[in-house]
């Protein structure tokens, strides 16, 4: 009996550590002003109307969906734009390991980049250009100047040789693809996120914890110059993700940016 009353108690109290913690996840709310939207994407939006983002080809697309969100996880897997910029990605700071849950710009709403980069492999494939990294070719999104993009981080890194382990040969571009384990889509579906050399690269599912587990270790090799260069140019980094995957780079310019 007395054994029964212990696993019934450690239970009850992992229960609450779990839910303390997704509590502060929600206290680390720094909301980001979704106007951000409209310099990011001028080629497909035009306005706000109020609480709705107006497209340039007349569609409208509510900030805030009607779905209350359960739990952090659901907060992935049906994220709205306004949960896109909850947690504010701190582009070009110092590195530093992310707080529990501090996942900034891992939420994507499949059908607003759907709708930008194809929402099939045939449409996204179709606006794909090839960009050259380091000699190799890679191809990579033309849509909202995503490729220059790359292209520029790829210039300013060129003159620094001791960095040069770290960014090639790159692990993949394009991949229409779910996120391994789960049933999201992948930004690299969209053929805006670059992974780099997986040698020197970390990531948390290496590890073997569940997706929101407590105390999963934090770990990164990749250089600080590495991360705000790409930064500087309108991509969030994988590293700063509680959830880290160094190699990840993804053409986000409503979130990044020096
Ligand atoms: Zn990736």
């Amino acid at each position: 009996m007395d054994q029964l009353l212990y696993v019934l108690m450690s239970t009850i109290k992992r229960w609450l550590l779990v839910f303390a913690l997704h509590l502060a996840v929600v206290a680390q709310a720094q909301p980001v002003d979704p106007h951000r939207l409209l310099s990011a994407y001028p080629a497909f939006l035009s306005r706000l109307d109020g609480q709705t983002v107006v497209w340039n080809d007349g569609a409208r697309t509510p900030l805030s969906g009607a779905h209350l969100f359960t739990s952090p996880a659901d907060r992935l897997n049906r994220p709205d734009l306004l949960e896109m910029f909850r947690q504010a990605y701190p582009a070009c700071t110092p590195l530093h390991p992310p707080a529990y849950g501090e996942d900034p710009g891992r939420a994507r709403p499949v059908s607003f980049f759907g709708k930008m980069y194809g929402s099939s492999p045939s449409a996204v494939r179709a606006r794909l250009v090839p960009v050259n990294w380091f000699g190799q070719t890679l191809l990579f999104s033309g849509v909202n100047g995503g490729n220059l993009a790359l292209e520029a981080v790829e210039k300013d890194l060129k003159g620094l040789p001791n960095l040069r382990n770290y960014l090639t040969p790159s692990a993949g571009t394009y991949l229409w693809r779910l996120v391994s384990g789960s049933g999201r889509q992948s930004a690299h579906s969209w053929g805006i996120a670059i992974d780099l050399n997986t040698r020197y690269s970390d990531y948390w599912q290496w590890e073997g914890y569940k997706e929101f587990a407590p105390g999963i270790p934090y770990r990164n090799r990749m250089p600080q110059a590495v991360v705000w260069a790409f930064e500087r140019h309108g991509f969030v980094w994988g590293g700063r993700w509680y959830h880290h995957d160094t190699m990840h780079f993804e053409y986000r310019p409503e979130l990044s940016g020096c």
